[in-house]
């Protein structure tokens, strides 16, 4: 069971969010601090 789903790796370390919501929101105000590589939402097609 995952229980950490809406997280991703930051060059601060990983962040865990309580839906993708926030996590998108995150990623909008923070962009110089993801990781290249740690953007898994491209496959996110349900
Ligand atoms: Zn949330």
């Amino acid at each position: 069971m995952e229980i950490f789903a809406f997280s991703f790796k930051t060059t601060q370390g990983e962040k865990v969010f309580c839906c993708e919501g926030c996590k998108a929101i995150y990623k909008l105000l923070n962009e110089d601090k993801l990781l290249p590589d740690s953007d898994v939402s491209l496959s996110d097609e349900d």
